[in-house]
């Protein structure tokens, strides 16, 4: 069958594309920037989302939800938080319709004494909020994640990588202390790498941002940066230690053990649905997506392959059998028995979406007493008896996530390199791509010189970076660590 995607090494942009669409992922809508995101698409992130839910309550938070407006007001009250969004709000400015000679119309009537923000991010609601639950130390923690859409007007966007709406969780925490609120970031960051490497088997590095990359009103910018299969980062997620900037800017204050009144601590994190596009270019081959087992919302799927009616029968007989003992197991497995399309096309469609295993049962196979199990992450096949499979494929989920976390590990590590000069720096962007570690003098000014000249930028400072003298690649002056530079999405 004739490939449907065009190949990564020919147009890796192209393939990422047709692998959305025929995957049958996300489409563009009517409206610019923004997605529809198809059943197929919405059934991974909404695995995405149960895992993410549980670690978050499992770390003592709670869901809330806040309205999707912002007074234009709220936004403006924290100053470096209004500069950072306003390059990217959508503005409600009137609240009815009419009907006119041109028309329907924006009725000039209904103009809206206070123009409304749609969210681009919630901190100053929840702020708002905050300040009539907290007065005393009793009061905090408050440890609260709210599932939901923003709208970020981005001029260019690419699907799930970069929307100007998008879904994501943002989770936004009150501390009595400075020390506890950046334990909270810190935590929280954890929480993220654990996800990203142990459910997405995408590796990641944790960070922080330098203070040109830093959120919009945050003191510190904690990230998870992963590695594309074209050499390209991508920012995974973020955590921010917030200070006291919201709380100041909405007036949320508290009283202390000793009866002393300070201002709260702030914390906000997020991922979004950008972390399917990394899903789909951490794993993603020329057959189509690869999903990770613990991720995937179909793990494993049966084809029946037969030629006369009356073998179908049997077949499915021995089937239930499999599905049962599969099901017992918590793997969840579909039985694609349906006669409209051929089994050539049903193989290629479930590769298409990535489903971990296939398993495939034929008269040959009956007589046997076999299956043939095929692994989609290295499309090997093998041939299994009946008895074996249900703890053969259980075993086999558990090497697929495994085997593709190290598969993509070994690609990063490999394609993680040391500059020691500017021009070696260019070079390794220039050819090779990927992370490169190097040195930078500190400055804003060098940061920005190194991206209008290459466009690469620092992804992070990583944590724990091992401390080594040496010399900023641009200007030579003295440097006291290796940073992460790298082209990003
Ligand atoms: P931020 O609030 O800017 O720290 O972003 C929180 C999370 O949303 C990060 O994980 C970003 O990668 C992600 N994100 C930011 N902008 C977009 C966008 N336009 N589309 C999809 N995800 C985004």
């Amino acid at each position: 069958m004739a490939n449907v995607l065009t190949s990564k090494e020919e147009d890796y942009s192209q393939w990422y594309n047709d692998l959305v669409d025929e995957a049958g992922l996300a489409e563009h809508s009517a409206v610019r920037g923004c997605m529809v995101i198809k059943p197929y698409g919405y059934s991974i992130w909404e695995k995405m989302q149960g895992a993410l839910d549980k670690m978050f309550k499992d770390t003592g938070h709670s869901n809330a939800y806040f309205p999707l407006f912002i007074p234009k007001s709220f936004l403006a009250k924290e100053a470096s938080h209004v500069e950072g969004f306003a390059k990217e709000c959508a503005v409600v400015t009137h609240y009815r319709l009419k009907d006119s000679d041109e028309g329907i119309i924006v009725d000039p009537d209904a103009r809206l004494e206070e123009e409304l923000i749609v969210r681009p991010t919630s901190e100053t609601i929840i702020w708002n909020t905050y300040r009539g639950w907290i007065q005393s130390y009793r009061d905090l923690p408050v440890l609260v994640n709210q599932w939901a859409n923003v709208v970020r007007w981005e001029m260019r966007t690419r699907l799930f990588l970069r929307t100007a709406e998008f879904l994501w969780q943002e989770g936004h925490t009150a501390h009595a202390t400075r020390d506890e609120a950046v334990k909270e970031a810190e935590q929280m960051l954890e929480v993220y790498a654990d996800f990203a490497e142990n459910w997405m088997a995408m590796p990641v590095l944790k960070g922080i941002k330098t203070p040109n990359e830093r959120f919009a009103g945050a003191l510190e910018t904690y990230c998870i940066e992963a590695l594309m299969q074209d050499g390209k980062a991508l920012q995974a997620g973020t955590s921010h230690f917030l200070g006291q900037n919201f709380a100041k800017a909405f007036d949320v204050k508290f009283t202390d053990r000793e009866g002393k009144l300070d201002h709260v601590w702030a914390t906000s994190w997020g991922v979004s649905t950008r972390l399917m596009g990394a899903l789909i270019m951490a794993h993603g081959d020329d057959n189509g997506l690869v999903v990770p087992p613990r991720l995937a919302p179909l793990q494993v799927v049966i084809v029946p392959i037969y030629k006369k009616a009356e073998e179908i029968g049997a077949i499915s007989e021995a089937v239930e059998k499999i599905m049962e003992a599969l099901k017992s197991k918590g793997i969840s497995v579909k039985y694609d028995d349906s006669d409209k399309q051929r089994p050539g096309f049903k193989f290629a469609e479930y590769e298409l979406k990535g489903i971990p295993v296939r398993i495939a049962i034929g008269p040959r196979d009956l007589e046997k007493g076999t299956v043939e199990i095929a692994r989609r992450d290295t499309r090997e096949k093998m041939t299994v008896s009946m008895e074996e499979t249900p703890a053969k494929v259980a075993a086999l989920l558990e090497e697929i996530q495994q085997n593709i976390y190290k598969k993509a590990k070994d690609f990063r590590d490999a394609n993680t390199r040391p500059a020691d000069s500017y021009d070696e720096f260019k070079q390794l962007l220039e050819e090779k791509g990927g992370f490169i570690m190097a040195h930078w003098d500190g400055t804003a000014e060098t940061e920005q010189r190194i991206k209008e000249e290459t466009k690469a930028t620092i992804r992070c400072i990583p944590l724990n970076n091992p401390k080594e003298k040496g010399k900023c690649i641009l200007t030579g002056k003295p440097s006291e660590q290796r940073v992460i530079f790298a082209k990003a999405y």
